[in-house]
């Protein structure tokens, strides 16, 4: 058997069958590993009820105690352990009402939502329990709903996203009839959280190809629910080196950016959302999309506020999106060079790299050439220019606002402000400028040129 289990849940399993209870690993551990994958946490099933449970550990958390579940601490990781359950009806397409606790390990595999994760697994016995099937579907790369697919993606509306989601996650097909069952549910994806469908979209961006999913959410009806945005972007053309519709070309640049970044994913995701809004047709015949990246910017916000995704992740994927759009060339002089490393912040050009890079992927399945659009070059002038260790904001400038008070008589105020900018424009085109004398005496003279 190719599972391997932690000594704590052998300890675990030990300790429960002791106190005359039965225990099995279940759902996503066993599913991995039966992949050859391996195991990101280690959720059991019991007869034993969670009072028992917490009986018998030190450290037991009752963390969805109305449903049966307890969390063990054991040498400093935690175990979910959830007593065998049957549940009750489902009247708000999330939770259901009421559960009942069972000894009957299949009934509880029963009310799981997909085939691969309704294995049980005997850690003492070493012993696999599969009543609906799951191993062969594992083996032909198949997600199915157990029992009758509308039924169960009534009973919850996550299931569906889940369901995508796994698609991504190991590069799976959905079965027809769990497809079906989707999209003769659609009404209840409206009820659910904001919270679990962003949780979702982040384990979604941590997976090879995000496409996959956005691919299925499209083909279900899922896509205009959940991001009508990116629903819209499907079959609007673009010209130039542009192989694939806006729809298209953003799944192939999420792709094709990090799978362990999601700011770069995301932005990806939403990098040119705006370009249906802008979108023209010049007399010339050639198709513009002049300022979409404010209006991609602008769509992303709202998006992001609606799964509330937390503020510093969604300054940073705007800021990417704002700033998508650069074409170097080897007419850069260095002071545009340093103008560029001005306007992207220092902490975000790593990531503006990628995110330029993944957009560019993502507009040809034909190879990239090395070097395409001058990436390359761009980043070795960077990288050379910042050696220099010159000025790139107005904190780095030899003189201060009280230093321009002093010197101009100005009381304070915007005006000083103004003066600091355009201070750095002209240490941005000539960074020799940027020592005090000389700085000051800028300062002078541009400040009577302001009344
Ligand atoms: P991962 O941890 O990679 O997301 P997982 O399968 O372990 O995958 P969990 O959310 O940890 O997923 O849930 C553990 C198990 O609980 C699942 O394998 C499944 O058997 C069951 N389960 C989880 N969510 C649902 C749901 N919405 N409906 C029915 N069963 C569910
Ligand atoms: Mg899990």
């Amino acid at each position: 058997m190719r599972i391997k289990i932690p000594e704590e849940v052998r300890t675990i399993s030990s300790v429960i069958k002791r106190a005359g209870f039965r225990s099995y690993l279940v759902g996503g551990a066993v599913r991995d590993q039966l992949l050859g994958l391996s195991a990101k946490d280690y959720d059991l099933c019991t007869d034993a009820r969670p009072e028992e449970i917490m009986s018998l550990f030190r450290k037991v958390i009752p963390t969805g105690i109305k449903h049966g579940t307890v969390t063990i601490l054991l040498n400093k990781q935690s175990y979910e352990i959830t007593t065998f359950r049957i549940d009750g009806i489902y009247s708000d397409g999330r939770r259901p009402d009421k559960i009942a606790f069972t000894d009957d390990l299949t009934e509880d595999l029963k009310r799981r939502d997909f085939t691969i994760n309704s294995i049980a697994y005997d850690v003492l016995e070493n012993k696999l329990y599969d009543p609906n099937g799951g191993e062969a579907d594992l083996k032909a790369g198949i997600i199915r709903a157990i029992g009758i697919p509308e039924e169960r993606f009534r009973e919850d509306g996550l299931r569906s996203i889940r369901a995508c989601r796994f698609a991504s996650q190991l590069n799976f097909k959905i079965e027809d009839e769990t497809i079906h069952g989707i999209r003769n549910c659609l009404y209840n994806i409206k009820d659910l959280s904001a919270e679990r469908i962003y949780e979702e979209f982040l384990k979604i961006m941590k997976t090879e190809r995000p496409s996959l999913s956005f691919h299925l959410f499209q083909k279900t009806g899922i896509l205009s629910l959940i991001l009508p945005e990116l629903s819209l972007c499907a079959g609007v053309t673009q010209k130039g080196s542009h192989d694939f519709d806006v729809f298209e070309h953003l799944l192939r640049s999420c792709d094709a950016a990090p799978a362990d970044n999601s700011d770069v994913r995301f932005a990806a995701l939403f990098h040119d959302l705006g370009k249906p809004a802008v979108k023209c047709l010049g007399e010339d015949g050639i198709v513009t999309f002049y300022n979409h990246e404010n209006e991609s910017v602008r769509i992303a916000e709202g998006i992001m506020n609606r799964y509330r995704f937390p503020k510093n992740k969604m300054t940073r994927i705007q800021q990417l999106i704002q700033n998508h759009m650069f074409h170097y060339t080897d007419e850069w002089t260095d002071a545009a060079v340093r103008r560029f490393i001005r306007k992207i912040e220092l902490s975000y050009l790593e990531d503006q790299y990628l995110l330029r890079q993944a957009d560019i992927e993502g507009m040809s399945s034909d190879p990239i050439p090395e070097n395409y659009y001058g990436l390359r070059d761009l980043k070795l002038r960077v990288g050379d220019i910042l050696q220099e260790g010159n000025a790139f904001t107005v904190r780095d400038l030899a003189v201060n606002g009280k230093d321009i008070i002093t010197s101009t008589g100005f009381p304070g105020g915007p005006k000083v402000g103004i003066i600091l900018d355009f201070l750095l424009e002209s240490v941005l085109d000539d960074p020799r400028q940027n020592n005090r004398e000389k700085l000051l005496e800028i300062a002078e003279r541009y400040s009577a040129t302001l009344d």
